[in-house]
């Protein structure tokens, strides 16, 4: 696997493919159209490869960054960009995926730009909906991942514990230890 998916969200964890976004250099899990292509095999979104090329790799990144920006402004109390509302309507606007019943199940197909829409109508019903309240960043700073805070009370802090979570913990007991030691 060349990606990750912790979120339980798809549009959310398409926007942590840019990761570790305030380091002075991120980390770009999208480098390549070949990459794209895995992000959406490796999502289940689609069963094949869509074929990405380097244009629709920069749509791709585009959607990317506006759902990102939307989500930050969402999570600073802020007005929500117009160019990025608009960017995420456009894409929103395409085709769906071609879902086909076969004899051994579903199979789904389409192209980048299709993938891409169904990425973006889900990235519109969480922005414009209830689980608009839900969205949260990350509490290891270094991690920038949002994530819909689903749990029971509303206390998730990270986007995930196998990762984030247990890599804060095991800090906070070394600095600890090292506490008792002086
Ligand atoms: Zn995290």
């Amino acid at each position: 696997m060349n990606h990750a998916f912790p979120c339980g969200t798809l549009p959310l964890d398409f926007v942590g493919t840019l990761r570790a976004r305030r380091n002075e250099e991120p980390t770009e899990k999208l480098a390549t159209p070949e990459l794209l292509d895995d992000w959406f095999v490796e999502s289940k979104m689609l069963d094949l490869a869509p074929g990405a090329s380097e244009v629709d790799l920069a749509i791709a990144i585009d959607l990317r960054e506006s759902i990102y920006d939307l989500v930050a402004a969402r999570l600073d109390g802020k007005p929500l960009p117009t160019d990025a509302v608009a960017e995420l309507n456009l894409q929103a606007s395409g085709k769906p995926v071609t879902l086909r019943l076969g004899p051994d199940g579903t199979t789904r197909t389409g192209t980048v730009s299709q993938g891409l829409a169904a990425l973006a109508r889900e990235a519109v019903e969480i922005l414009g909906g209830d689980d608009g309240a839900l969205l949260r960043e990350c509490s290891r700073p270094e991690c920038t991942q949002v994530y819909l805070d689903r749990s029971r009370g509303h206390r998730r802090e990270w986007c995930a514990m196998k990762t984030c979570g247990n890599r804060v913990k095991a800090a906070a007991y070394r600095a600890r230890q090292h506490a008792t030691q002086d």
